[in-house]
């Protein structure tokens, strides 16, 4: 599969979801981050590694929903995994393709 075109790509992706999933997104950044692949605020405000524009569009497709459930479900917990499933489907797998690809960046968020 193929990494994303540029910036502008990702965040019109990531509008589609939002818009799919009812949420509001004040502010969105792609910009470095060290330590994670995302992180979201309360305010509304998104921020993504730039980092995943390098990497195939799938993973940043489980990375934009799993930033986006968030605003609905601040945890990992059991609604949140639902919710990943019926949206990406077997998002573990995507989840070890990121540590696997990356393994000094950690987790998601
Ligand atoms: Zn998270």
């Amino acid at each position: 599969m193929k990494s994303w075109r540029d910036k502008e790509e990702f965040k019109t992706r990531l509008v589609e979801w939002a818009a799919r999933l009812d949420v509001k997104v004040r502010g969105l950044y792609v910009r470095p981050m060290r330590h994670k692949w995302a992180s979201c605020s309360t305010a509304g405000t998104l921020s993504f590694n730039d980092e995943l524009l390098e990497m195939e569009r799938d993973l940043g497709d489980y990375v934009i929903v799993h930033e986006l459930l968030h605003f609905a479900v601040p945890n990992h917990g059991k609604l949140w995994k639902s919710l990943m499933r019926a949206h990406i489907g077997e998002y573990e797998h995507l989840e070890a393709r990121m540590k696997q690809a990356a393994p000094n960046t950690g987790k998601v968020c």
